[in-house]
Parts: structure tokens; C-alpha cells; sequence
């Protein structure tokens, strides 16, 4: 199924992101995290995918078919453009037909020292075209409520945007963001620019101190204080960073629920308790 049919009709979607484990024989304990996962009925769940070079693309094409076949529920495979050529792009294609998947979630992939481009595709949106010219997979896309690193402003991170949905894309996936308001604010300028497909926003339930420090160097997200207080004082109590960190995302996404976002897609970090947790948390929301 096209993920881009849920949202017909006013429907709404929980969606789960997972990664493809390192090692080999981890893809199988990968399954006791799927049980889980996949017992909450997501609409979908995304597999991140290598950015280029040393990759794990094998794996993660393995993981989303299995997610199809074994669990019966959708996948999105993630797939970077900036390391790969058309002939490179259509192998993965074709690899994914086989499979029975039918939706990507389509990057560029950062640029980072060390990864070889290649000069087909410089931006997401060039794969973007590439792929609709070609082939019926529905296409996600990444979008940043607090703009991308490299976005100079505001402005052209909404006029690449909209380059990026006309190109075919036909949902948008959030970056994480701690301060809802700065995704509604985000929401309003996609509509003024007429960026009218499903803009969701992506939640990560903050658990672990080291790994709030790796996500704000990442990716910039503002904290608000209320999330500031969390994290100071409870960075040294594992226990207490859980609950407070689950208590916060918990109402980050009832608030988005109840300001009539169209889903909400859940940073899992391959960690099945997360997901339980919230989807208890909101299992009487509608
Ligand atoms: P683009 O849409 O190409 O944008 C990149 C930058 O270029 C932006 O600043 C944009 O404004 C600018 N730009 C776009 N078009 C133009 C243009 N025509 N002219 C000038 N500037 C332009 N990375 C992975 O390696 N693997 C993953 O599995 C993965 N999953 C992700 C999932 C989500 C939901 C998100 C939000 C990100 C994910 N990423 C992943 C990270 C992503 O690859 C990086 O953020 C990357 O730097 C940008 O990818 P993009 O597809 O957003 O790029």
C-alpha cells in the first residue's frame, strides 16, 4: 500500500523509524523488537538507510522486506541520492519491485568529508524526478521545522521545499524538534507556499543524557526550558530521565494530536519500550 493513501480522507498515521543493526547476526534479535513494534499496529514503518560508501543498504532493503513479509506491515526505505548514480539508483529501484515495496522515503544524504559524490544527483529533488519519471513508488520526504543546517534562512528552505514536493513528493517527514510551536509556525509557512501534502512531525523520547548532547549538535533543535529543567536535573538519574523524557514527548504529541496534525512519525532508536509506552499513552486519543 502507498503510505500517501492513508491521509485521504482526513486519516491520520503513527508511524515508527527503525535502523538496520551493524552487525549480522543482530538482524535477527532485530525480530523481538519488531514483535513489539509491530504488534501496535503501526500504518508504517522507515528504515534509515547509509549515507554513501560503507553502507548498509543491503540491510536495510532485507529489513523493510522483512517487515512486509514476516509482520505484515508497511515499510518506507529510506534512500540517499548523493553517493549514487542513475544505474546505482535503478538497481536499488529494481531491488525494491522485487520486494513488493512501494514506498521511499527519498535524501540526499549529508555531505560530510570522507563520502564520494557522484554527480547525478545533488539534491533530494533530482531523485525525486528521477524516480517519478520512471517508476510508481509513492515518495516521502525530509523536511526541517528549524531549517536545515545548510539553509541560509527560512526562505529558501520553504522555496526548496516546494521545488522538492512539485518534483512528486507526496508526504513530508519531520526532523525531531523538542518545541512544538516552532513546528506549527513551520506548518503555516508549508501553506502559505502551498505545500499542500501531509507535513509530520517526528518525535524522539529523550532517555539518555549523552544522546540529547549527540541530537542537539546533530541538528540544532531549540530547548525549551521546560525541556532544559528536565535534562539538568535529571541527567544523572537513568530512571528519572526516562519517565520525565517519555512524560515530555508523551505531550509534545498530544498537544500536535489535538492541534490536528495529520500523524505522528516516532523516532524508536530500535527500542520497543519507547514505542509501547507512548502508544499507552495515547491509546483513548482520537
Ligand atoms: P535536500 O532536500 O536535498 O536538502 C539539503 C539542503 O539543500 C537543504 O539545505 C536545502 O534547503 C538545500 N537545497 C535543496 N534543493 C536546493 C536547490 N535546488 N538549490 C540550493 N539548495 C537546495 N540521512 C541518511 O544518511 N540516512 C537516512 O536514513 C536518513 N533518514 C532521515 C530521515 C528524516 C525524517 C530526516 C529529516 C533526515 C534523514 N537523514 C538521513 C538526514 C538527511 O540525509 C540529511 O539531513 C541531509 O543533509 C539532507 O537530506 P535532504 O533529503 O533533506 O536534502
Amino acid at each position: 500500500m502507498k503510505v500517501s493513501e492513508i491521509y485521504k480522507n482526513g486519516g491520520r498515521s503513527l508511524s515508527f523509524e527503525i535502523f538496520p543493526p551493524k552487525k549480522d547476526d543482530e538482524l535477527n534479535n532485530i525480530d523481538d523488537t519488531l514483535d513489539v513494534l509491530c504488534e501496535l499496529e503501526p500504518d508504517f514503518i522507515s528504515v534509515t538507510f547509509g549515507a554513501g560508501g560503507s553502507c548498509n543498504c543491503n540491510k536495510t532493503i532485507e529489513l523493510a522486506r522483512k517487515i512486509k513479509e514476516k509482520y505484515k506491515v508497511e515499510p518506507v526505505m529510506h534512500l540517499t541520492c548523493l553517493c549514487y548514480d542513475r544505474h546505482e539508483i535503478d538497481e536499488f529501484a529494481k531491488a525494491l519491485i522485487d520486494s513488493g515495496i512501494e514506498n521511499i522515503l527519498a535524501l540526499r544524504g549529508d555531505v560530510r568529508e570522507g563520502v564520494m559524490k557522484k554527480e547525478d544527483f545533488t539534491y533530494a529533488s533530482d531523485m525525486v524526478t528521477y524516480l517519478k519519471e520512471k517508476y510508481d513508488f509513492c515518495i516521502l520526504g525530509a523536511c526541517y521545522p528549524e531549517r536545515h543546517p545548510e539553509s541560509a534562512n527560512m526562505v529558501d528552505e520553504i522555496k526548496h521545499l516546494k521545488t522538492k514536493v512539485s518534483a512528486g513528493t507526496e508526504v513530508l517527514l519531520s526532523q525531531l524538534f523538542f518545541d512544538n510551536a516552532l513546528f506549527y509556525d513551520f506548518r503555516e509557512k508549508c501553506r502559505i507556499a502551498n505545500i499542500d501534502v501531509p507535513v509530520i512531525p517526528g518525535i524522539m523520547p529523550v532517555i539518555k543524557a549523552a544522546q540529547i548532547k549527540r541530537m542537539v549538535s546533530m541538528c540544532n533543535a531549540a530547548f525549551p526550558i521546560r525541556f532544559q529543567k528536565i535534562v539538568d536535573r535529571y541527567e544523572n538519574n537513568k530512571e528519572a530521565l526516562f519517565d520525565a523524557g517519555m512524560a515530555y514527548a508523551l505531550s509534545q504529541i498530544i498537544d500536535l494530536i489535538t492541534s490536528g496534525t495529520e500523524g505522528i512519525h516516532l523516532y524508536t532508536m530500535n527500542n520497543s519500550c519507547i514505542a509501547r509506552r507512548i502508544c499507552e499513552g495515547i491509546k483513548n486519543i482520537v
